[in-house]
């Protein structure tokens, strides 16, 4: 079936990994013309009912370990690898190509965007009931220091307009920005809409 599925994404022009993802799904409603949501991944409230495409949190068999395009360091620590949900793989190793072509080495070091502070973590929200999107592999944090939860605009490192285009080059792949939706949470994009 793996096969199958990547013939079918070479003839729509996709990413091609052998998974129906958002993308794949998009380009196929397209070409039947069937009124689909495009390139755009579930919201919330889906992923936690236990109804999308990511099912249900922390199985390890749904992750893959990616390895990012540029160096990343968390704690300070260069890490080899980070762990996602298998359908958002093609699109994290994308947006953070993007990021490198767009910003070079030395402004991403400047910027704190090789900053990482964590993927797939299994855990409930902070102080909520509910798992975290973080337990799915589909949320990714940066810079958690100069960025924590109630840190604003413009104290929020990653606010700065200069990073902007970051934020772009994520939304474009669909992820979501905590901190452009809510002015919370800046080290914070999760593959999850909300709502
Ligand atoms: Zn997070």
């Amino acid at each position: 079936m793996k096969e199958t599925i990547k013939a079918i994404q070479r003839k729509l022009g996709v990413g091609v990994d052998g998974v129906i993802g958002p993308e794949t799904l998009g380009a196929i409603c397209k070409v039947l013309g069937v009124e689909g949501t495009g390139n755009e991944w579930p919201t919330q409230a889906e992923v936690r009912s236990g109804w999308s495409v990511f099912g249900r949190p922390g199985r390890e068999e749904n992750l893959v370990n990616i390895e990012p395009p540029y160096p990343l360091y968390y704690e300070g620590k260069k890490v080899q690898t980070i762990r996602v949900h298998n359908l958002i793989a093609t699109a994290v190793k994308q947006a953070l190509q993007e990021v490198l072509d767009h910003y070079g080495l030395d402004e991403i070091h400047r910027l704190g965007l090789d900053n990482y502070s964590g993927s797939y973590n299994y855990r409930k929200t902070t102080g909520g009931a509910s798992y975290s999107m973080h337990a799915w592999g589909i949320a990714l944090d940066f810079a958690a220091e100069t960025n924590a939860y109630s840190m604003h605009k413009p104290q929020a490192t990653l606010s700065k307009p200069e990073c902007e285009e970051w934020w772009r080059i994520w939304e474009r792949h669909g992820a979501v920005s905590l901190g452009r939706e809510r002015d919370v949470d800046w080290m914070h994009l999760q593959f999850a809409r909300l709502n």
